[in-house]
């Protein structure tokens, strides 16, 4: 099937990539320039595992594609797939000029039936938004549905993500969409949900929610584990073989962070104000995360007694491993609060770019080791592996001041200890 994908993000591109591996024809198309020049060379703007290979793959294949003329990617294409950012307003609410601007620049350019599909995460009622701008510039005659088809895949996971899906969900009220959708996704044999755009739609939203609300109640239950002596990863093991809880996203630490969850949550909070409905539950899932990250900085002032004038080691800038967005990065956020409060901070991650240390006004180690050489902690906020086999006691002796703060619960604090560190780790 013959597919365009507006945006070559994160998202659009793992769509469009995956898609063309699936044996369909995809066309890319994107407004910057110099991204779309280096795709078709096969040089890949962002760091996903995986998704090298499979561009490279397809560009061979000629069975993918990439351009500026947005005219190219929708002319031959059955399907049009919105992969722009949504990112906040001012108010919290999701910003659709990015997803509006498409709609206007694509309805001119339909001749034949197409599909307009909505990847981007976009409030409930913003398909049929999207529809009465297309249907208000189609020529006469001119057929078209319009289809919400939100995405999940994880970043660091994206491709397998795609490829093996949890579940599809579509949105639409037109029979023809719906099939010609699932005829798309039918050879990755994942269960499909079809429904109608506003309840694909809040799926979307709900999803994030619970997810970023299960992160914010461990981590508000590791803040009482710290306090009574409790153990949070075992507290985490004992409620995850319930059946109903799961043992999932019960990982304490600096909170969430990256391009979906805060926008997201602030998102749906706001649709439940302009619809009457107060989600106190879910400003509090925003309190408990922006509170994570003092509790984090306290941590580092508790091992260093007092972080003015000290040099903390940062290990991972990234919100999570295996990706170098940096997002929204809990990471960050900690790091500008130890700032704040005095500290220098020499930080190293293995993919994260170079102006994003010039951004933040910190020094760049080449490695782990280097970023802690005469520093008075470390600060471990990414779980990348890497950090788990390092000498330990050579980081120690090349330290100021042998102090960890593991904010990912990712080394054995005993071990540590026993070399002689003070650790810190969250809820344990
Ligand atoms: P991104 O910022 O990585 O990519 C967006 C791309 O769209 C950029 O390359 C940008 O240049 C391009 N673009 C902007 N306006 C354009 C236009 N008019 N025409 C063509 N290209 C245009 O964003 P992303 O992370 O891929 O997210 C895209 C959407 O998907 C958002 O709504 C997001 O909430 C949602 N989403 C993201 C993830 C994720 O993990 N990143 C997961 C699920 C859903």
């Amino acid at each position: 099937m013959k597919v365009a994908i507006v945006g070559t993000g994160y998202v659009g591109l793992v769509t469009g990539s995956c898609m063309a591996d699936m044996g369909h024809d995809v066309i890319c198309v994107d407004v910057v320039e110099e991204k779309v020049a280096k795709l078709r060379s096969g040089q890949i703007p962002i760091h996903e595992p995986g998704l090298p290979d499979i561009v490279e793959r397809n560009l061979a294949a000629g069975r993918l594609s990439f351009t500026t003329s947005l005219a190219e990617a929708v002319r031959p294409a059955q399907f049009v797939f919105i992969c722009v950012p949504t990112p906040p307003a001012e108010d919290g609410s999701a910003d659709l000029s990015h997803v509006e601007k498409v709609a206007t620049d694509v309805a001119p350019l339909i001749s034949t039936y197409k599909i307009i599909v909505n990847k981007s995460t976009i409030p409930v009622g913003s398909s049929m938004r999207v529809e009465r701008i297309v249907r208000e510039r189609l020529a006469p005659g001119v057929e078209t549905d319009v289809a919400s088809n939100p995405e999940f895949l994880r970043e660091g996971s994206a491709v397998f993500d795609f490829m093996h899906p949890d579940r599809i969900v579509i949105g639409t009220r037109s029979e023809r969409a719906a099939g010609l959708l699932t005829e798309l996704y039918r050879s990755l044999g994942a269960p499909l949900i079809v429904t109608d755009p506003e309840t694909a739609e809040m799926i979307k939203y709900a999803s994030n929610a619970f997810l970023a609300t299960k992160i914010s109640f461990i981590n508000a239950i590791s803040n009482i584990c710290d306090a009574v002596g409790a153990d949070v990863k075992e507290v985490a093991l004992g409620m995850g073989y319930d059946a109903r809880i799961g043992f999932e996203f019960l990982k304490p630490g600096p909170g969430f962070g990256g391009s979906c969850f805060p926008k997201d949550i602030k998102a749906l909070i706001r649709v439940a104000e302009q619809n009457g409905y107060d989600f106190h539950l879910l400003r509090g899932v925003l309190d408990v995360n922006e509170q994570q990250h003092r509790i984090i900085a306290n941590k580092v002032e508790k091992v260093t007694g007092g972080v003015s004038g000290k040099t903390i080691a940062a290990w991972g800038l990234a919100f999570k491993p295996n990706t170098d967005d940096v997002r929204d990065s809990p990471a960050i956020a900690v790091l500008r609060e130890l700032m704040d409060r005095g500290a220098t901070i020499r930080g190293y991650d293995p993919v994260v770019a170079e102006s994003v240390y010039d951004q933040l006004g910190i020094e760049r180690a080449p490695g782990p080791m280097e970023a802690a050489d005469g520093a008075d902690a470390v600060l471990l906020l990414t779980e990348w592996n890497e950090f788990r086999w390092l000498d330990f006691e050579r980081l120690r002796d090349s330290m100021r001041a042998p102090a960890i703060v593991d904010a990912r619960n990712l080394l054995d604090p005993h071990t540590l200890r026993q070399l002689g560190f003070s650790y810190e780790g969250v809820g344990r």
